[in-house]
C-alpha cells in the first residue's frame, strides 16, 4: 500500500452547492482538472514529441505533497472529476503514494472520479492498486495494432507490453477506454480495426485528431488525417447510431450497431467543442492553463509555495479562471505548418 500524504478530506458544504465554485466568463463552470505529473515519458511518440527532447530539470518539479494540495485547492472549488496524465503519469516515482491521498476526496464525495490517461506501459504492475484505491475507468492510448507500426508510432514503445497492461487492467476489473490518434498513411486504415478489437474486448473507442501542439520533427500536414474522413469511411460498413452518452470530456459517442459498442470522436480541428469546456490543466511545475490551445497561462507555484495557507492559491486560481478564453483556433493547412503553440502536449497532458 502506498504511503499517504495530504491534508483531511473536504466537505461540500450542507445545501449540495459549492460558494466557491469556478464560474468562467462564459458561464461555464469548471469542475474537470486535467493534471501533468510529469513531462517525461517512456514513449517518443511522433505526433507528441520530438525524438531528442529536453525535458524540464527534476528540481522544478512540484513535490507529490505539492500536487495533492494543488489539486485539493481546486476539488475545494468544485472540481469534481480529476485526471492524471503526463508525460506519462505511471513513470512519475511515488505515482501511487499521490493516487492514494487524492482518493481521501473520492471517500468524502467531493470527488465523483479519479482517473489517468496511461500508455499502458506501467499497467501490469499498477491496475490493482489503481483499482483498490477507487480508480474505476482509466483511459489507455493505442494507435495501433501493428507491432511494426507501434513501434513507428511511439519509437521506443512494445506493443506486448501494453496488450499484457490492457488485460491486466481488464483482469483488475478496470474500465478501459482506448483513445486512438488518427493518422494519414500510418493506421487510417487500421480503424475499422480498433473498432472491432476495442469493442469484442468491452471497451470504448475514441478517435482523435491530432493537435499542432509542439515540434515534433514530422510535418503536421502530413499526419494530420481529419475524422470527417474516418467516419464516412466507417458509415460504409458500420451503421453508427446517435447516443448522448457523454463522460465528461470532449468526446461526442455514437453506437455502432453491429459491435453493440461506443465509440467516440474528438475533433477539436473539424469541429470547434468549446462552447461546452469544463476543463483546465496543471502542469507538474504547477502552472495552469485555461485553455490546452493558448498560451495563457497563470502560476500556481509561487502562490503554493508563498504560505503554509491556501488564500493566495485560491486566490490566483479565481483570478486565472477570469481568463479562460472562449476557446482555441487551431489551424493546420499548407500556410500554417509551424506548430500553433510552441508547447508539446506532453507538457499539459491529453
Ligand atoms: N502518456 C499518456 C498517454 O499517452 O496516454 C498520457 C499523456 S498523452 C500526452 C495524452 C493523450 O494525448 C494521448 O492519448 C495521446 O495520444 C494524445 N496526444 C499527444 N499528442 C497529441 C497531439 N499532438 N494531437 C492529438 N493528441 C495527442
Ligand atoms: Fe508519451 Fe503519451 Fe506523448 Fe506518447 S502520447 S510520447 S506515450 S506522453
Amino acid at each position: 500500500m502506498a504511503p499517504t500524504i495530504g491534508g483531511p478530506s473536504l466537505e461540500l458544504d450542507r445545501a449540495g452547492t459549492n460558494p466557491r465554485a469556478l464560474i468562467d466568463p462564459f458561464a461555464r463552470a469548471i469542475t474537470y482538472l486535467r493534471v501533468s505529473v510529469t513531462d517525461r515519458c517512456d514513449f517518443r511518440c511522433v505526433y507528441c514529441m520530438s525524438e531528442h527532447m529536453t525535458f524540464l530539470p527534476k528540481a522544478d518539479l512540484l513535490s507529490l505533497e505539492e500536487l495533492d494540495r494543488l489539486c485539493s485547492a481546486f476539488i475545494a472549488k468544485g472540481v469534481s472529476k480529476l485526471r492524471l496524465t503526463g508525460g506519462e503519469p505511471l513513470v512519475r516515482r511515488g505515482i501511487m503514494t499521490l493516487v492514494s491521498s487524492l482518493s481521501r476526496h473520492l471517500a468524502s464525495g467531493a470527488l465523483k472520479e479519479l482517473t489517468l490517461t496511461t500508455n499502458g506501459s506501467q499497467l501490469e504492475k499498477y491496475s490493482t492498486e489503481l483499482k483498490s484505491l477507487g480508480v474505476e475507468r482509466i483511459n489507455v492510448s493505442l494507435d495501433t495494432l501493428n507491432p511494426d507500426t507501434f513501434r513507428e508510432i511511439t519509437r521506443w514503445g512494445d506493443l506486448d507490453k501494453v496488450l499484457a497492461g490492457i488485460d491486466a487492467a481488464l483482469a483488475a476489473g478496470l474500465k478501459v477506454k482506448i483513445n486512438a490518434v488518427a493518422l494519414k498513411d500510418v493506421n487510417e486504415d487500421e480503424i475499422a480495426g480498433l473498432v472491432e478489437w476495442a469493442h469484442g474486448r468491452g471497451m470504448d473507442l475514441t478517435v482523435i485528431e491530432v493537435m499542432p501542439l509542439g515540434d515534433v520533427d514530422e510535418s503536421r500536414l502530413d499526419q494530420y488525417l481529419p475524422l470527417s474522413i474516418v467516419r464516412s469511411r466507417l458509415v460504409e460498413r458500420y451503421t453508427l447510431e446517435e447516443i448522448d452518452y457523454r463522460t465528461g470530456g470532449p468526446a461526442r459517442y455514437v453506437r455502432v450497431k453491429e459491435t453493440g459498442g461506443r465509440l467516440g470522436f474528438i475533433t477539436p480541428m473539424t469541429h470547434n467543442f468549446c462552447e461546452t469546456c469544463n476543463r483546465v490543466r496543471i502542469t507538474c511545475t504547477g502552472t495552469l492553463y485555461m485553455c490546452l490551445g493558448q498560451n495563457d497561462a497563470a502560476d500556481l507555484r509561487t502562490p503554493l509555495r508563498a504560505s503554509e495557507g491556501d488564500q493566495l492559491l485560491h486566490a490566483a486560481i479565481d483570478e486565472a479562471i477570469t481568463r479562460k478564453p472562449k476557446g482555441h483556433d487551431f489551424i493546420i493547412d499548407r500556410r500554417h505548418r509551424q506548430p500553433a503553440l510552441a508547447r508539446h502536449m506532453s507538457v499539459t497532458g491529453g
